[in-house]
């Protein structure tokens, strides 16, 4: 914990301030005043990053690494303040200096280096591993340009390009010392010494990765971790940029924009796949110069090779790092001379594998003669790996050629990377029980019946400093006053909340804090979008990708129906609602923009009818990101959980949200299952088909929307609204979400579950109208969300994955 008085953090920051402007307090913009604080709380970081560092190595503590494509920070100012304890002394001494801190935090650009849950969770567990004394780092890319930014224009999203260090990024620190050359193309030379085959990579083409490293800094226990990622930079030997020769000048032109092309921008795709050239070089990109920098490392700080899988583990958040697996043995046999049996053993003991999705759609695949192209040394390995594995695989099932096949690395003319994730890994995860036990009994079978021990549970977490004591400071003011603060520490003490669920006072302050928030959040609706909500009606939210799994239409068409049936029955008695949606879709995903369009569509015309907007209204806040889901969640009321079930394989948000004491409405998937057992039936609301009625329906057919529409007038005319001109005189508008209801048969059961989720909604009306019972609800989901805590979550992986330590019980 950083030891310093308001009154030195005041000089100090005067002092930054001029040093860096070169003006007076005075005369500076706020965003100037911002990067006076982020600069002067950089520094402050500084001397304790370097003590950990030193730490580390002096106790020779097992370094984690944690490999990932995405990191979706959001703002780190706030974060930063608050793990070194000094969030109120900044508060109170910038008040001094007329300096509004809550302003300048709004001026940070979020770090927006993930596409949503599973760049968010990566972020999540940065921040529990520093707090909790693991020595865990992540290693990752800088991309240029993070996530879109999404901007809604005539109702349709509009992609506008993420230009996040457009003003610099002041929490990184550039090593160019520290760069790693990573090689593409090329030939592999094989040649025969003294009996040995030995490898030679020629021809190739060098990229050099240079490293910017993050503070990642631990809650109050003077612990700051490395978050590293990596950019694509040319080599200035590579060409000769002076040359006046033009044809010369034209090749290195196209070098440097080939190279910096690596580290230009995020896929914009979630739980999808595009089988692109320039996405594989990213992936091995990241991999080759994390596990070359680590190495190298660990080398240079007297470690023995021989015992690298006792010192460092590797994690592999989804299959986007499973190129570490051949890199570590090319690194290992090629460059340290290790035999094949051992290198193997200690890739194996190193490295780890989450699976996050069981979309077919997600699961990556490269085709071989691109792989073999780009990768030549790389590709061998895998051939290798695959070799010996599959000959494992016909000594222990003779002549089941099919199973083989399917389990195979290389297979039909792709090299698949899960199967090598697995293959190469000593532990596989799912991220919530039910999905765990999906991957065991369906999609991963084969390997789960091969390698059973190698299958677990690790339920998804969030960091509740950032989702509660950050996003929620008033709720997190009333835990401490009812409970104590020991649920800072130790998250699961929240428990103790359960007591004063009945508590009438208790539940009057929840409902008050519940208020402010919704105020804060009506008053920046108003301010950014000009739409004016009811304070009172009840924030019904769905905020998350968008994406046909996730459902948004299944809620766009019960607004709809509501909609028609206030029209009917004016005098109808139900809950005032706002309806707030946000969420961006992948640009070519041509379904989810249309769905965009629609919930935007119906909004405007719901929003513009006078004789039925006093009781309804309905939002789609523009480019959803971590810090608008920081003003959001904390002012729901109710929360939409309503994917397909067997689709979600987690869900982050549900937690999230209620850890903020919001109600959620769900269908059994992912982690809203944990949730459900956490709270009990009385205090979530549960719908629609359960597991096994979907799988029964994908294995055997017998689903067939057309028909339920055709029988139900109701739906009917819901259905009939998208093309018959209601909302859109354009009456092809909105044929793709047609089709796909009607003609393609509901492939994720929206109509199926209509009248489920009806019935759901009305019980929330039921509820909330009551509510010393609905503020009872938001008590006992705020209680049980301490499990939920990334902190619980981390310390699995640590103990049952990664066998590393946690320092953090003895720092207490
Ligand atoms: C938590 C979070 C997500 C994940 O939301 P789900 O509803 O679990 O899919 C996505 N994006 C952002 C910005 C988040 O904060």
């Amino acid at each position: 914990m950083l030891n310093i008085d308001k009154e030195t953090f005041k000089s100090d920051y005067i002092q930054k301030f001029i040093e860096i402007h070169g003006k007076d307090l005075e005369e500076g913009t706020d965003y100037n005043k911002y990067e006076a604080l982020a600069s002067l709380i950089r520094d402050y970081v500084a001397k304790m990053w370097i003590d950990t560092n030193k730490r580390y190595k002096e106790n020779k503590s097992k370094q984690v690494y944690y490999f990932s494509m995405e990191f979706l920070l959001g703002r780190l100012l706030g974060s930063n303040l608050l793990n070194l304890g000094i969030n109120d002394l900044c508060r109170e001494g910038l008040n001094e200096l007329g300096i509004d801190l809550t302003k300048l935090e709004y001026l940070e650009e979020d770090q927006g280096l993930g596409n949503g849950g599973l760049g968010r969770l990566a972020a999540c567990f940065l921040d529990s591993m520093a707090s909790l004394g693991i020595s865990g780092h992540g290693c990752g890319i800088r991309y240029k340009h993070g996530f879109f930014n999404q901007k809604i224009i005539n109702f349709s999203q509009v992609e506008v390009p993420d230009d996040w260090l457009k003003r610099g990024n002041l929490w990184e620190i550039k090593k160019s010392d520290k760069a790693r050359i990573v090689k593409f193309g090329g030939e592999v030379k094989v040649e025969y010494i003294d009996g040995n085959l030995k490898f030679h990579h020629v021809n190739y083409e060098k990229v050099q990765a240079v490293p910017y490293d993050m503070p990642i800094v631990g809650y109050k226990n003077n612990v700051v971790n490395t978050l590293r990622l990596w950019s694509a930079e040319p080599l200035s030997n590579e060409f000769d940029f002076s040359s006046f020769n033009r044809g010369d000048f034209k090749k290195a032109m196209e070098y440097k924009d080939s190279v910096e092309a690596i580290s230009q921008v995020l896929y914009p795709d979630d739980s999808f796949y595009e089988g692109k050239l320039l996405r594989l070089k990213q992936e091995y990109f990241f991999v080759s110069a994390g596990i070359q920098s680590i190495i190298h490392h660990f080398k240079s700080t007297g470690g023995n090779i021989k015992e690298l899988d006792e010192k460092i583990a590797i994690h592999m958040n989804d299959t986007h790092p499973t190129l570490a697996v051949p890199e570590l043995m090319r690194i290992l046999v090629d460059e340290e001379g290790i035999g094949w049996d051992n290198a193997w053993r200690m890739t194996n003991n190193i490295m780890s594998y989450t699976n996050h999705t069981i979309l077919a759609e997600a699961l990556e695949k490269w085709p071989v003669d691109m792989f073999k192209k780009l990768l030549p040394r790389i590709f061998m390995i895998i051939q290798e790996i695959d070799r010996r594995f599959c000959e494992g695989l016909r000594n222990k099932y003779p002549g089941q050629w099919d199973k083989i096949n399917k389990m195979q690395i290389i297979n039909g003319g792709f090299v698949k990377m899960a199967n090598l994730a697995i293959v190469g890994s000593h532990s596989v995860n799912g991220v919530a029980k039910l999905h765990t036990e999906i991957l065991k009994k369906q999609e991963m079978s084969d390997f789960y019946y091969c390698y059973p021990n190698k299958f677990n549970n690790k339920t998804n977490g969030i960091t509740h400093r950032r989702w509660l004591m950050i996003a929620n400071p008033q709720l997190t003011e009333l835990l401490k006053k009812t409970i104590g603060d020991s649920f800072i520490t130790h998250p699961t003490d929240m428990i103790n909340f359960q007591k004063f669920a009945k508590d009438s006072g208790v539940q009057e302050e929840l409902k008050r804090i519940k208020n402010r928030n919704k105020k804060k959040l009506a008053d920046y609706i108003y301010k950014v979008q000009g739409i004016r909500v009811d304070e009172e009606s009840m924030f019904d939210v769905q905020v998350k990708r968008l994406h046909a799994y996730k459902r948004q239409t299944l809620n766009c068409i019960r607004i709809m129906d509501l909609y028609n049936r206030l029209l009917d029955n004016p005098n109808l008695d139900i809950v005032p609602r706002t309806f707030i949606f946000a969420g961006k879709s992948a640009p070519g995903y041509y379904l989810a923009k249309d769905i965009i369009t629609l919930i935007n569509t119906v909004a405007n015309k719901i929003n513009n009818d006078n004789r039925v907007n006093k009781k309804i209204k309905v939002v789609f806040m523009e480019n959803y990101r971590v810090s608008l889901a920081e003003t959001i969640i904390p002012a729901a009321d109710l929360s939409e959980q309503i994917s397909t079930t067997t689709k979600e394989a987690s869900g982050t948000s549900n937690m999230k949200f209620m850890m903020n004491g919001a109600v959620t409405i769900a269908t059994l998937d992912g982690a809203n299952v944990e949730i459900r057992d956490e709270v009990g039936d009385d205090n979530i609301v549960i719908f629609g088909l359960t597991e096994r009625e979907v799988l029964n329906y994908y294995k055997n057919g017998g689903y067939n929307s057309q028909k339920l529409i055709n029988n139900d007038d109701r739906i009917k005319k819901i259905i009939n609204s998208l093309i018959d001109g209601t909302y859109s005189k354009d009456t092809n508008k909105f044929k793709s979400i047609y089709q796909n209801l009607v003609t393609y048969n509901d492939e994720f059961f929206v109509i199926k579950d209509f009248y489920s989720y009806l019935e759901a909604q009305k019980k929330v009306d039921d509820l909330y109208r009551n509510t010393s019972r609905w503020q009872e609800m938001c008590a006992v989901n705020i209680a049980h969300s301490g499990i939920f805590s990334s902190d619980r979550t981390i310390k699995e992986y640590a103990t049952g994955i990664w066998g590393s330590k946690c320092m953090y019980e003895n720092l207490q």
